[in-house]
């Protein structure tokens, strides 16, 4: 007797669609068949058609808790990404404090397990001011990497950034040495703050602080810049790197050509790089900045051909929960306002779409959210992917019907910031989400008394 038999599905199996049926037992597929044959389940899901995928894994999520509860906490983030398919998060640290040591992390880890809906991995935190922890983290064996900022804590964030920064050259060297030692990937957040700095100084004593100023004030050579940095220190010091949401063409394309050369760096790219612009900033304001902030369409036109051609390895959501007012301050001064925006549930939806709309190909948006973030992040093949023995993890939906993009309907405790696309029709249907067996979520509706199903899951030796 099985636990679930999911029938007539277009199954997604190494790298194509195939018409079968999948057989969970104990949250694990055990049997996979294309044969009119039946097995006795418990429960049985008929999709009639629809696509089966391994469920979505989003590479960088953040959640606020503990420091920061009232922006969302483990629950309720977990609660969105289930609405959008996905299965797994990786949680990045600006969290109070982030998880620079192990005692912070086991802390960290607790909480989300008694609150997460859905599986979860933890980055941890690399900074100048903790070199040394870095190995104890990595020997602990729970993280799937490391997270670092390359300016010292913003004013004011200085809990939220203590042990994520290396904020000078001295630090960056003895930081990317010892991430070295660890053989684990660090993801960097490239933006050069120097210029920034200047940028927004001048631009505040011009008053010039509309929308667009935000773009404007961190320019194309801010990521190239920083980019080119962490790619030199990195090649110095044989650190593995990822640049996390890279927002340029000119930065993938450096990213491309170290690729080329043989170095081992990953590069990641978010949804509103692809599907917003600087004219979105001008019109959201404050609801659509960003760090990198959003391009002129043109970069986002040729954005596109690094996210086909292989240079990106996997898009995340930079799901970024706030409250209304630590945004709406922005609407009068752009740079009153924090920096990022929820979307965790929309990651999946969007690039369905985009496939709809013949900018990317299917197999592809599979391979970018749900393939290369297991085999990068080395929880592959317990998640990433769908064959026996695999966690029973899935993703369905269709092209059949058509669904509107509504804040209300958000499960995010930051909803009420999700603003850029809401009102957006999207030609694809979200229709379950399956964890090891169980189903989360079905036809939009997410099933609230799953908190706490939600487990740790570790990097594979
Ligand atoms: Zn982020």
């Amino acid at each position: 007797m099985l636990d679930l038999w999911i029938q007539n599905g277009k199954v997604f199996m190494d790298g194509c669609f195939t018409t079968a049926n999948v057989g969970v037992r104990d949250g694990k597929v055990v049997v996979i068949t294309d044969a009119d044959e039946t097995f006795d389940a418990k429960e049985v899901l008929d999709l009639q058609g629809q696509y089966l995928i391994p469920g979505a894994i989003d590479t960088h999520m953040h959640v606020r808790d503990p420091g920061h509860i009232e922006r969302g906490n483990f629950y309720t983030e977990t609660l969105a990404a289930a609405a959008g398919g996905v299965t797994t998060i990786m949680e990045h640290p600006i969290s109070v404090p982030p998880q620079y040591n192990v005692e912070i992390l086991e802390n960290r880890i607790r909480r989300a397990e008694k609150q997460c809906v859905i599986d979860f991995c933890f980055y941890g935190a690399a900074g100048g001011e903790f070199p040394e922890e870095i190995t104890k983290l990595a020997r602990d064996g729970r993280i799937v990497a490391f997270k670092t900022f390359l300016h010292a804590a913003p004013n004011g964030r200085e809990q939220e950034f203590k042990g994520l920064t290396m904020a000078d050259d001295g630090q960056l060297v003895v930081g990317m040495q010892e991430l070295a030692k660890t053989g684990l990937l660090c993801a960097f957040h490239a933006e050069d703050n120097d210029l920034i700095q200047y940028y927004i100084k001048k631009f505040k004593e011009e008053g010039r602080v509309s929308g667009r100023d935000h773009a404007l004030s961190r320019p194309v050579i801010t990521e190239v810049q920083s980019v080119e940095r962490v790619l030199r220190f990195a090649k110095e010091t044989g650190a593995r790197v990822e640049i996390a949401h890279v927002s340029t063409p000119q930065a993938m394309e450096l990213i491309k050509q170290a690729k080329q050369n043989g170095m081992d760096v990953y590069a990641e790219t978010c949804p509103h790089y692809l599907f917003l612009n600087e004219d979105d900033l001008e019109k959201y304001g404050p609801f659509a900045k960003c760090n990198p902030p959003l391009r002129k369409q043109e970069l986002v036109d040729q954005l596109w051909k690094y996210v086909n051609d292989g240079t990106v390895d996997y898009i995340g959501s930079d799901h970024s929960p706030f409250l209304y007012e630590e945004k709406a301050r922005g609407l009068d001064d752009i740079f009153a306002a924090v920096s990022g925006f929820p979307g965790v549930d929309l990651r999946l939806p969007l690039m369905l779409n985009a496939v709809t709309e013949g900018k990317i190909k299917l197999e592809k948006v599979i391979e970018l959210l749900c393939v290369n973030p297991a085999k990068v992040f080395q929880i592959f093949p317990k998640k990433g992917t769908i064959r026996v023995g695999a966690d029973a993890d899935f993703a369905v939906f269709n092209f059949d019907h058509t669904t509107i993009v509504d804040k209300k309907k958000n499960y995010s405790h930051a909803k009420d910031i999700a603003i850029p696309y809401d009102g957006k029709k999207m030609n694809c249907q979200i229709s379950y989400t399956i964890l090891r067996g169980r189903v989360l979520m079905k036809d939009g509706v997410v099933d609230e008394s799953a908190k706490a199903y939600g487990q740790l899951v570790c990097p594979q030796k």
